[in-house]
């Protein structure tokens, strides 16, 4: 092992694994420390049962810009790509390809999905079409069936898309990373980072088994927690998060692919939607709910403090959370959400609200609670603006990188990771190796790396 790691990632979810793929592939680097606190890899957010297995291509997301949508839609073809070229054997249980499309249910929503149409999308999806009543029910009759003949429906598909097990993901960048026997890497789990200091060219990590490892470069994927280490170590004060926490319910399979709810501009998060879970074909999941739980992680109330100081409070702080919640729709989801939670009427007023309106004829008895399913979207407050940020962020130090990743950042992993291995690159004097890069992506790295300025 050597004294001095080039660089030490701290996080073994999907953007610390991909980050390690991408080191050891295309850098000089020669070796990596990747420290977990759990004892496996991506146990949090990145595992499939915590999030959504959506990769997202900025489809079927009528809240981001076409900006958004041009930056999402080539970050997560480079996840597409990485995919398709495993072998038969992992690529299975990785990625399965499954329909999806957008549903606007009413007068309103059917109105605004019409403008996403006419607003420039079909430039960057030019397969994008609009769906009647009729259309949808050929691609997903339970979503027809049943429904008011009155209640006006339209749907919004570019006709393709893909689920991903994030977590199968993570390992097979983990496995991929460790072929190239030019580079010394080492993972070691159980150990939870709780301080980083610069001594001399150098940081020194240290974790709650009190063991010490020294690395050049120190990339903090954590996550949620990655803000508040970052507050730590006196980087980015116009930054806070608000953790959203998101459940899920079961039902039998009601659904052939996925059916997300249309979402209002101004609001980072995916409306509830329902889809097929990529490890269980017998099962339709409808979520995720949303929450605003107190704490870095999902159940671990023993993180509040490090929530409370990942705010880092001000004025700043609080003029931007007044903003945000007396904003009309999020308002209303956080009231809805609310109901959602009190026992008895709460299951019944999240299927009326929020299931009927996907599968008119699902019935109370056949949905249940998913306990051990849902995790937590950091979804990051630009201080500034007094608004919420669209998507992830990073926070970059001299010889640091903090990545914050609310949704997509599954499906923007490679994008995240491209970014920090040229900065990595660049810091230890090493040469990324673009053409490689583009011969596997078919994408030059620059154009990448611009669209995350
Ligand atoms: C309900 C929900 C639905 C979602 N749906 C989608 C979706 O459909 N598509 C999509 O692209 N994205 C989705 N996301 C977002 C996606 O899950 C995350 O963006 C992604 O998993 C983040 O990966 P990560 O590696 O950055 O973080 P995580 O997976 O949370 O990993 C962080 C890691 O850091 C470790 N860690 C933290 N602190 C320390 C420490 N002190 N020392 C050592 N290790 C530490 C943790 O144990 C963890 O393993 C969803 C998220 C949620 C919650």
């Amino acid at each position: 092992m050597p004294e001095v790691f080039d660089v030490i990632i701290v996080g073994g979810g999907i953007t610390g694994t991909s980050l390690m793929y991408m080191l050891s592939r295309f850098t000089g680097v020669k070796s990596i420390l990747l420290l977990e606190k759990y004892d496996k890899i991506a146990p949090l957010n990145s595992n499939s049962r915590s999030n959504s297995q959506t990769l997202h291509f900025g489809d079927i997301e009528t809240n981001y810009s076409l900006e958004k949508i041009r930056k999402v839609n080539r970050v997560s073809t480079l996840t597409l790509k990485y995919c398709m070229a495993l072998p038969e054997r992992f690529r299975n249980s990785t990625i399965q390809e499954c329909q999806t499309m957008v549903l606007a249910v009413g007068k309103e929503e059917s109105e605004q999905i019409s403008k996403i149409y006419d607003s420039g999308i079909r430039e960057i999806f030019p397969t994008m079409r609009l769906l009647n009543k009729n259309e949808i029910n050929e691609l997903e009759p339970n979503v027809v069936a049943g429904r008011d003949p009155s209640e006006q429906i339209t749907g919004l598909t570019s006709g393709h898309g893909y689920m991903v097990d994030f977590g199968k993901l993570s390992e097979t960048f983990v496995e991929d990373a460790t072929k190239n026997d030019k580079v010394e890497i080492k993972v070691v789990f159980n150990h939870k980072v709780i301080d980083t200091k610069k001594t001399d060219d150098y940081y020194t990590v240290r974790t709650d088994k009190g063991e010490e490892f020294k690395g050049r470069f120190i990339d903090f994927s954590t996550g949620t927690y990655s803000l508040y280490f970052a507050k730590k170590m006196g980087l980015e004060q116009n930054l806070s998060i608000l953790n959203i926490g998101g459940g899920f319910y079961n039902s039998r399979r009601v659904l052939k692919g996925k059916v997300y709810r249309f979402q209002h501009s101004g609001i980072p998060f995916a409306a509830i939607h329902a889809d097929p879970d990529i490890n269980d074909p017998n099962v339709t999941r409808f979520g995720p709910t949303v929450k605003v739980p107190l704490s870095l992680e999902k159940g671990k109330r023993g993180t509040f403090m490090d929530y409370v100081k990942s705010f880092d409070f001000d004025l700043d702080t609080l003029k931007s959370l007044k903003n945000i919640f007396f904003e009309k729709n999020i308002r209303k989801i956080i009231r809805q959400n609310f109901v959602y939670d009190i026992p008895g009427v709460g299951k019944r007023s999240f299927m009326k609200h929020e299931v009927n309106k996907i599968i008119p004829t699902l019935r109370i008895n056949e949905l249940k609670f998913a306990p051990e399913m849902g995790g937590i979207r950091p979804q990051i407050i630009d201080e500034r603006t007094k608004k919420f940020a669209v998507g992830d962020d990073k926070i970059k130090g001299e010889g640091l990188t903090f990545n914050i990743t609310p949704s997509p950042g599954a499906s923007a992993c490679l994008g995240n990771a491209l970014v920090d291995a040229m900065d990595i690159s660049k810091y230890l004097n090493l040469d990324f190796g673009s053409e490689g890069f583009t011969r596997s992506f078919g994408i030059e790295p620059e154009k990448i790396y611009s669209s995350y300025d």
